[in-house]
């Protein structure tokens, strides 16, 4: 590192404010979800004609010891607002800037009285700034600092704990203040082996347990930043995606950033979606601060690993988060991975994933905990969602799914097998229609005595064969109406069910013909249309309502 003598920065550093030596250089900070631009921390560079570019750890303790940081300070404050002002001007988002404080200042003067008034003058608002602090800034004389920030807080500025870990009360400090956002910086661990990569995974942990949000700097490769990601830290920043650029160079990387700047207004959305713990054992369920204070821990915690974040957007859905035990879960429903789902649902609508889309859809609208169970590929499984944050036409939705196998589930399966088994005794008649699978018609069950299967004809002249063996004649032209195949799927869903359900006469096995429901019900499957025809006797109640329907409204009963 350059030697520069104490006195060249003293006798210097007023002049090199005036000539606009002293500038802030830009960094950014990107939202680890999306990798959009976040914010940004405006950094001190000193750009001296004789002596060249300063960087901040020659100048900084200098004018410290010289009481004349908070000049610096408020140049950088300064700085900010013109590029502040600038983006305005240029009709870019215009996302909050960080800025570095020293203990100093608050010792010179009354520094939210000159940051405000700054601010004042350029017409930003305080919610545009971060104020950054370091840890050591508040080893001695809490009760004073307290107040400062409470202050600074109550005029809307949030506070960044600056390199966090670098000191010797960390722990401390976080006890005593309340920060909004804790900034790790990972050059503090000297590598990422697994010891580093625990204490940072922990550190993750304490803050989402304590409601603070994460942001790690100094990330200079894709491992860092891969493993930030899992592990929920929320922003980065660092070499890894950019240095700090002067000015005008950062109004220019922001035109032209192919990353994108995130929407001021989604920061609510943002900071919630923040607060969901990766590394939790169970992340849905995790307690909030007011059920920590009222001791409100009367609820079933259960043992749910698999975690996703998906972001819906009417009917297009996007992954912005998936752990391990989530893939394999999906892929154990007969899914080749989760990006496969995702890329089904963007392709057909999700209304289409009828059964999984209506739970979806009471979570957003309750905002509770829905459980369900589904069947999927013919595999059943349990479905857990959340809404945990919502905004700007969004809805983040969290949600784990249970499998079920192996031994510790084998009481659960080997109910669900029998007692479904016997759910198919309630019907006279199963029939499959699984084209992908060249199933036409294929009996699975039949008290009626129907054994054809039609595996080598089309569908349509499956059923018109059927019609012709099975129906009584005079509800041949209706059956075959209600059965066309070609807009089958349309009509499923317009019906408000996942089914549809109507009388005809069938033969018996004593050559009679007698009026049964007969129902149509779509199945999910994951590679194309499948559907179960069944028929069911009716009750003698039923049998009589729907001859008088049938008699009286024709119409009711037309499902084309
Ligand atoms: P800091 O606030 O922790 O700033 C982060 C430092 O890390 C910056 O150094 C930045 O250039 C550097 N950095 C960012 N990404 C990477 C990376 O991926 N790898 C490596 N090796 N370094 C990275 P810089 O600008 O030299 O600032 C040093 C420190 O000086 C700052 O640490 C801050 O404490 C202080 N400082 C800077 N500007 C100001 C200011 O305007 N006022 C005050 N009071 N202090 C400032
Ligand atoms: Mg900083
Ligand atoms: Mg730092």
């Amino acid at each position: 590192m350059q030697h520069i003598d104490e006195q060249y920065i003293v006798n210097n550093f007023e002049s090199a404010l005036d000539k606009g030596y002293v500038k802030a250089y830009y960094q950014p900070v990107i939202r680890t979800l999306t990798e959009r631009i976040c914010s940004v921390e405006a950094l001190a560079r000193w750009q001296d004609p004789i002596v060249g570019l300063l960087s901040p750890f020659l100048f900084i303790n200098v004018l410290e010891k010289y009481h004349l940081i908070h000049k610096l300070d408020l140049a950088i404050l300064d700085n900010i607002c013109i590029t502040y002002n600038e983006m305005r001007n240029r009709g870019l988002p215009l996302h909050p800037f960080s800025i570095n404080l020293s203990r100093l200042d608050f010792d010179e003067i009354d520094m939210l009285d000159a940051i405000s008034k700054t601010l004042a003058k350029y017409d930003v608002p305080s919610t545009a700034i971060h104020i950054e602090i370091t840890e050591s800034v508040m080893l001695d004389n809490t009760a004073y600092f307290r107040r400062i920030f409470d202050s600074f807080h109550d005029a809307g500025f949030a506070i960044f704990m600056d390199d966090f870990g670098s000191g010797y009360s960390s722990l401390n400090v976080l006890k005593d203040y309340s920060f909004d956002v804790l900034k790790i910086d990972m050059r503090f661990l000297s590598d990422i082996g697994i010891r580093s990569k625990k204490i940072l995974a922990s550190v993750m942990n304490m803050a989402k347990a304590i409601g603070m949000h994460t942001l790690a700097e100094g990330v200079e490769t894709k491992e860092q930043m891969t493993f930030l990601r899992n592990i929920g830290c929320e922003m980065l920043q660092g070499f890894y995606y950019s240095k700090p650029m002067d000015g005008d160079l950062y109004i220019k990387y922001l035109s032209e950033s192919k990353l994108g700047v995130e929407d001021p207004a989604e920061n609510h959305y943002w900071n919630a979606v923040g607060q969901i713990n990766f590394l939790s054992p169970d992340p849905l369920n995790d307690l909030t601060n007011e059920q920590i204070e009222s001791g409100d821990y009367g609820f079933i915690r259960e043992n749910s690993t698999a975690l996703a974040l998906i972001e819906q957007r009417g009917e297009q859905v996007e992954l912005l988060y998936k752990n391990e035990a989530y893939e394999n879960g999906l892929q154990r429903i007969g899914f080749s991975s989760v990006d496969d789902m995702i890329k089904l649902i963007n392709d057909n609508g999700s209304s289409n994933y009828s059964n999984v889309d209506s739970q979806v859809k009471m979570t957003i609208k309750t905002g509770d905990i829905i459980k369900e169970d589904h069947l999927v590929n013919g595999i059943y499984f349990t479905y857990c969602t959340k809404c945990i944050a919502e905004g700007n036409g969004k809805v983040m939705l969290a949600a784990s799914i249970q499998t079920y196998g192996g031994e510790a589930d084998k009481l659960t399966t080997d109910l669900f097998d029998k007692y479904s088994r016997m759910l198919i005794d309630t019907y006279d008649h199963i029939s499959v229609i699984d084209p992908a699978k060249n199933l036409v018609l294929t009996r699975l069950y039949s008290k009626l005595g129907f054994n054809e299967d039609y595996p080598n004809l089309p569908l349509d002249e499956a059923i018109k064969q059927f019609a012709e063996n099975e129906v009584a004649e005079s509800d041949r032209k209706r059956f075959l109406k209600c059965m066309e195949p070609s807009t089958l799927r349309e009509r499923i869903k317009k019906s408000g069910a996942r089914y549809f359900q109507l009388p005809f006469s069938f033969k018996t096995q004593s050559g009679e013909y007698k009026m049964m429901d007969t129902r149509l019900t779509r199945v999910f499957m994951t590679y194309g249309d499948v559907y179960i025809f069944s028929i069911e006797e009716m009750s003698e109640q039923a049998y009589k309502a729907a001859e008088i329907m049938l008699d009286k409204h024709p119409e009711l009963f037309d499902f084309t």
